[in-house]
């Protein structure tokens, strides 16, 4: 059976890192909403469309994007990737109440993913973090400008300023500036932790996880959770 997992945790917590993991390792879909968002409002083709400069707006700025245009454009692309058969892992999404559930009109990401792959093979996984341990690694945070690889808190890397998989320039996103991640972690206090209890509400039995064990003991405690569900 085909399986969603979508992995919750404050910015720093690596649910990037463990996304990447499982693409890697088996194959999944990694949907990464910030990046896909950021693609979309930085795509210089799309810079005349009055949308699309109030989201890039937006995302400069480390505010969440307009929830509505959001949902739009992530159920798409779920159905997209659900229908051609394949897993899918999501880093931090959906990120708000109504992104996850929808509304009168809509339907929410979960609602879509409990139809197309099965409430029981959807995993909700949480990486736990104490806030300063994500602040402090988010200031070392440094990005790969072709591959997008994070690196974080690994020296070496950072005093070549190289990435480690393709050796491109390592660069600092915008959304990594302290000031944006100051409201980056309120967002995330604010809207994704009542999701999660809504999760819980709905039967969910959310996988807990400290974030602090190295990438690839997460990583383990994931597939063993995988297999169970197998
Ligand atoms: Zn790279």
């Amino acid at each position: 059976m085909k399986k969603a997992i979508i992995i919750y945790g404050p910015p720093g917590a690596g649910k990037g890192t463990q996304a990447n993991l499982l693409a890697w390792s088996l194959g999944y879909i990694h949907f990464d909403t910030g990046k896909f968002i950021e693609q979309i409002v930085h795509d210089p083709a799309l810079q005349k469309d009055r949308i699309i400069q109030r989201e890039r707006k937006n995302f400069d700025s480390g505010n969440l994007a307009t929830p509505s245009w959001v949902l739009k454009i992530i159920t798409q692309k779920t159905k997209e990737i659900a229908r051609a058969g394949l897993n899918i892992v999501y880093s931090g999404s959906p990120r708000t109440l109504y992104e996850a559930f929808g509304d009168a009109k809509h339907k929410g990401l979960i609602n879509i993913l409990e139809k197309e792959y099965g409430k029981k093979n959807i995993i909700p996984i949480l990486l736990k973090i104490e806030p300063e341990v994500s602040i402090q690694r988010n200031s070392k945070r440094l990005t790969c400008s072709v591959c997008k690889t994070g690196i974080l808190g690994r020296e070496i890397f950072q005093k070549h300023m190289r990435c480690p998989i393709c050796d491109a320039p390592l660069i600092r996103r915008t959304v990594d500036n302290p000031a944006v991640f100051e409201t980056r972690l309120m967002e995330y206090r604010e809207h994704t932790l009542p999701i999660l209890a809504a999760l819980k509400k709905r039967g969910y039995d959310v996988l807990e996880i400290d974030a602090k064990a190295e990438p690839y003991k997460i990583h383990q405690v994931i597939l063993k959770k995988i297999k169970l569900k197998a």
